[in-house]
């Protein structure tokens, strides 16, 4: 069948941006196994995807605002040191911060000056042309308890509740 909602689809995938350098793959024998057409995956993979099926094998590329956004500069943000308590931040520090709502949000410590840090709260792939090779490993359609919990439960029977 082919890719459209509410199918469960399993992919093998490299991604690079653009210069053949792969930076996120599947694992081997790992396909990633998503519910299609509720945004699980950035938006222009989703919508390329559309209607392919299980065999074919594609290149699809996805410019930033179809994949994690232009770059915000709005998103550049200075803070005082102090508010990272006693944390020792050096520039160039990756780590996971937790917003009001509990969401996890990627942020990076761009430059430190005296008691100022600049923070870049963009996604890491904010900006990026997304470079996408894959091959589509199966296409089924979702079960009502998939669709009910809005994502793929794994073919090997494993099965967890949210
Ligand atoms: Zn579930």
């Amino acid at each position: 069948m082919k890719i459209a909602s509410k199918c469960i689809v399993s992919l093998d995938y490299t991604l690079h941006l653009g210069d053949g350098d792969i930076i996120d793959r599947s694992s081997e024998g790992e396909p990633l196994v998503y519910l299609h057409g509720i945004g699980q995956i950035v938006p222009g993979l989703e919508r390329q995807l559309e209607g392919l099926t299980a065999g074919d094998a594609v290149q699809l590329t996805v410019p930033p605002k179809d994949g994690y956004g232009e770059l915000d500069p709005k998103a550049i943000q200075e803070v005082e040191k102090k508010a990272f308590g006693d944390r020792a931040v050096k520039a160039g520090d990756e780590f996971i911060a937790v917003d009001d709502h509990e969401n996890e949000i990627p942020v990076r410590i761009q430059s430190i000056e005296g008691e100022k840090v600049t923070v870049d709260f963009n996604h890491p792939l904010a900006g990026m042309t997304l470079h996408f090779s894959i091959k589509v490993t199966a296409v089924r359609e979702a079960t009502e308890e998939e669709l009910t919990h809005g994502h793929a439960h794994g073919g090997d029977g494993h099965h967890h509740h949210d």
